[in-house]
């Protein structure tokens, strides 16, 4: 099959989180497979440009349709370690994609809204007709809306698309101008609750329920999200239209990129290891420790990696920080937030733990720290109040690291408690809380970091049984190839 993704985010060129790390691994296992596989993404200025190999102007000019007049753009080819990637370049006053930052500017919507257009568009002018085309987020909700309505009767008729939620609390709420920027245009008939009506206000359009009810199958990132955004508040007013379309959704996990993220192979830790010696793996704790200035001592090295975001629990987050150093644990934290006020409370509190020999904060964005700590730390904490699927528990159980995590979406899917999981223990993993708040993060902390003190035995044995897990791109991969063969035209 011709796959084309599509997404506003791929790893490690343009990456914010989790999703560009699934759309360049699943891109990876699908070729892999035999399939060809294409990935369009705009050309930021931020791109990470030294990751991209022969990057050349592959298409001059492709004029994008845009409120009733047309926006010149060219397009970009360049392999980005090996896959095959296109950079939507349009050179417009509006400057849509040199912002110095991948989101967060006030026209979004707009800036996403144009992609979407222009990607369709250089689909059909290029000659390309994929089999499916698998969009992304909010970000890319539009394509299946403009592929269904505008580019199936130009050209693409035989193309069928797969849409992934990867986090629904961002659906790209709008209004009508984006009907006539994108030439869609008939307010009446997208203003319907069928169609991108927004069901909490009927006055905005909302992206990705067009995304939902255009593409043929949807997709979200783990079993147990699947059922919350259905059945619970998670699902941010989305629950009714997953409801009428739940025939073609469901979830999928996502996998980690082995070749990446895997201390038997990884170029950035000092020490390799695989299951056969774990014991290997505390050269990289004694690394971690003598990197950020931290003693060594016989404790447990407790981690958190991520965005330091509401979802994630930050206020648990701040209090496992200081619950460590009072209870036999180091502490080391690695991240950062797009929103000032939380940067500035953990610089204030990475301020007041300076001299502290058993806690480091690394406030900001270190791909190749990272490897490190997932490596070095015994622990590594997810207290999220929601999480689709996260990354950052399958990557520590490869690196023998095992997760201590909130029982919520795919944190519920891929760990399981060493005390209370109704499985046998050879396929215990980590420890798992339910409360959203400090007597759950303690309850399961609590546990570890004893059971690392005074049951070593034990905790060895989570950690063997950590690693056995497969979490790679091999399941989900063939579980894409199954939709995909399901909704192609054939
Ligand atoms: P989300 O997509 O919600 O941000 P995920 O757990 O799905 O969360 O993915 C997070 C990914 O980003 C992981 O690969 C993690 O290692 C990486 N990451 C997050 N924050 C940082 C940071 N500050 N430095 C390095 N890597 C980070």
């Amino acid at each position: 099959m011709f796959i084309v993704q599509l997404a506003a985010e791929c790893a490690p060129v343009a990456k914010v989180g989790g999703l560009a790390d699934v759309v360049f691994g699943l891109s990876r296992e699908l070729e892999i497979r035999g399939h060809s596989v294409e990935i369009i993404l705009p050309k930021y200025d931020g791109l990470r440009y030294d990751q991209i190999y022969g990057l050349q102007v592959t298409y001059h000019d492709l004029w994008v349709p845009w409120y009733g007049g047309a926006i010149h753009c060219s397009v970009w080819f360049g392999f980005v370690h090996g896959r095959k990637c296109f950079f939507i370049d349009p050179h417009s006053t509006d400057n849509f994609f040199n912002r110095r930052a991948f989101y967060g500017q006030h026209d979004d919507v707009a800036r996403f809204a144009f992609f979407c257009r222009a990607a369709l568009e250089f689909l059909l002018k290029s000659g390309k007709r994929p089999d499916i085309l698998h969009a992304h987020d909010w970000q890319t909700g539009l394509a299946p809306v403009l592929l269904f309505e505008i580019y199936q009767r130009l050209g693409l008729g035989r193309t069928r698309c797969c849409y992934t939620l990867h986090n629904v609390k961002h659906q790209g709420l709008t209004g009508e101008f984006v009907l006539r920027a994108t030439g869609l245009n008939r307010p009446e008939y997208y203003f319907h609750p069928d169609r991108l009506r927004d069901d909490g206000n009927p006055h905005a359009l909302n992206l990705m329920k067009g995304g939902i009810v255009y593409a043929n199958f949807i997709t979200t990132v783990s079993p147990r999200y699947a059922h919350e955004i259905r059945h619970t508040d998670q699902g941010f007013g989305l629950n009714h239209v997953l409801h009428v379309h739940q025939r073609k959704f469901g979830g999928v996990l996502n996998g980690v990129d082995y070749d990446v993220w895997n201390p038997e192979v990884d170029p950035h830790i000092p020490q390799r290891y695989g299951p056969a010696g774990l014991d290997e793996k505390y050269k990289n704790k004694q690394a971690l420790r003598q990197r950020l200035l931290l003693r060594e001592d016989w404790r447990p090295m407790v981690a958190f990696i991520g965005r330091l975001d509401h979802q994630k629990g930050v206020h648990l987050i701040r209090h496992a920080i200081f619950y460590c150093m009072h209870n036999g644990a180091q502490f080391v934290l690695l991240g950062n937030s797009p929103d000032p006020a939380v940067n500035n409370d953990f610089w204030h509190i990475k301020r007041q733990i300076n001299d502290n020999p058993d806690t480091h904060l690394e406030l900001g964005y270190n791909e190749e720290l990272s490897h490190l700590i997932y490596a070095g730390a015994d622990l590594l904490i997810a207290p999220s109040l929601f999480e689709p699927c996260g990354l950052t528990q399958l990557i520590a159980l490869k690196y023998a690291t095992l997760p201590v995590v909130r029982n919520t979406g795919g944190l519920a899917d891929t760990v399981f408690d060493a005390d209370y999981a109704p499985k046998p223990y050879a396929e215990r993993n980590g420890f798992v809380f339910d409360g959203y708040d400090v007597p759950g993060i303690e309850s399961a902390l609590g546990r570890a970091i004893a059971m690392w003190h005074r049951q070593p035995k034990h905790f060895r044995e989570l950690m063997e049984n950590a690693v056995r897990y497969d979490y790679s791109w091999n399941h989900p991969g063939q579980d894409y190839c199954n939709i995909y063969e399901y909704i192609r035209d054939k």
